[in-house]
């Protein structure tokens, strides 16, 4: 707790922290860990946030077997299932997307790698 303390405070002052000092986050009481979580999103971002937006540009099919993943094709959730969508449709997207006060744009695809698969 002490360590965790003293990471948290060096964090506040923008100094960066030791491993040693990492790790005594995995030790500390949850409801601490908030606490100190807070102190610190409230010293650098106040009450700020940012929006972002993504497109499922393609969707399900993918060969990996991720458990938690509704993408993978070995998962039997009935999901919509799709290649890569077509750019015109990615740029719609965005535009739609744009209309609002957003900071980011993002293209999320199933699949290990750009071809899917
Ligand atoms: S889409 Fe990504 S997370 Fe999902 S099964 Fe494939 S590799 Fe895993």
């Amino acid at each position: 707790m002490k360590t965790f303390k003293l990471a948290s405070t060096l964090a506040l002052n923008n100094i960066s922290i030791n491993r040693e000092q990492a790790l005594s986050i995995i030790d500390t009481d949850f409801n601490q860990l908030m606490c100190e979580a807070n102190r610190i999103r409230q010293r650098y971002h106040n009450n700020d946030i940012a929006i972002c937006s993504i497109v499922n540009a393609r969707s399900g099919q993918c060969s990996e077997n991720c458990k938690f993943c509704a993408q993978s094709i070995h998962n039997s959730a009935a999901i919509d299932s799709f290649d890569m969508l077509p750019p015109e449709k990615i740029v719609s997207a965005f535009n739609s997307a744009n209309k609002y006060p957003i900071s980011h744009f993002g293209l999320v695809t199933s699949g290990r790698n750009e071809a899917g698969g």
